[in-house]
């Protein structure tokens, strides 16, 4: 059980980090949701939670895309015992049509707001002398896909961060891994579907089965819930020397 620890899951307003965030609180965490807005849905968001699993929840908005936003989210949680870094975007482009202020909220959310949380959490997990930090990365963390420049180079250097994290921590009671979705069904990926119909000019059906499952073996979309639970193994003291690594989460995509 994880009654006593307090998760900040970062972006998890919606998705695979509000799954997480939800998986976490079943476990027995207090929980911190994050996301850009400060509406009173978000804040409701937290108080379901804390109702649905009898955890405290809060919401605290902080943008990503400000390195001083990351480290005072971290501050004004008090205590963070579990970071997962899962705030992220998407932009499908050419590379040499890929605009520079998209390739740079790329790499500053999805890359650089993870090494900014660690910064500020890791004093605090060394102290206590236990910590998990799970980085949510992707198969395009691991392969690459045409268009998708900003994030593959973001997740390749996120598995990279993940990797030096676990060397800084090791023998100190933390560990940090990255966790690799393949295709999740969540609002990101919905927002992709109509690029990637004009870029292959098919219908929805077509594009889903054909192109974004394509790579997925199972043909089967992975879920927030399975998310979730694979950061709460990375938790659990079965995981205590589980450092340093990926977990694919993908139907079998990097397999092939
Ligand atoms: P989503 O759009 O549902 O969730 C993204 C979350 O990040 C939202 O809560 C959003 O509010 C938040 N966010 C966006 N910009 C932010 C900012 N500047 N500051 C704070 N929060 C911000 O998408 P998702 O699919 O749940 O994605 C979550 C993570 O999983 C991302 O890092 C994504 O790259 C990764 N991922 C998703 C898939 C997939 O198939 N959905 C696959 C592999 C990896």
């Amino acid at each position: 059980t994880l009654r006593g620890k307090t998760a900040i899951i970062t972006g998890s307003n919606s998705g695979i980090g509000l799954g997480i965030a939800q998986e976490l609180a079943r476990a027995g965490a207090d929980v911190v949701i994050n996301s850009f807005t400060d509406r009173p849905e978000d804040h409701a968001l937290a108080a379901s939670i804390a109702a649905a699993h009898g955890v405290k929840a809060r919401y605290i908005a902080a943008d990503m895309a400000d390195g001083g936003a990351c480290r005072g989210l971290v501050e004004r949680a008090g205590s963070c015992d579990i970071l997962v870094n899962n705030a992220g975007i998407q932009f499908v482009a050419p590379i040499d049509e890929f605009p520079t202020d998209k390739w740079n909220a790329i790499l500053a959310i999805n890359l650089s707001s993870a090494f900014h949380t660690t910064a500020a959490a890791l004093p605090g997990m060394r102290a206590r002398g236990w910590g998990r930090v799970v980085n949510i990365a992707s198969a395009h963390g691991l392969t690459a896909s045409p268009y998708k420049s900003a994030y593959i180079a973001a997740k390749h250097g996120l598995v990279g961060l993940s990797k030096t994290t676990a060397l800084e921590t090791a023998g100190q009671g933390i560990t940090c891994n990255a966790v690799c979705p393949g295709y999740v069904l969540t609002p990101l990926v919905e927002a992709q579907i109509p690029d990637q119909m004009k870029a292959h000019g098919m219908d929805r059906e077509t594009v889903v089965r054909e192109v974004m499952l394509s790579r997925q073996p199972s043909r089967q979309f992975a879920t927030t819930e399975q998310l979730g639970g694979t950061v709460v193994f990375l938790c659990s003291p079965h995981a205590d020397q589980i450092t340093g690594t990926t977990i694919s989460v993908d139907g079998g995509w990097t397999a092939l």
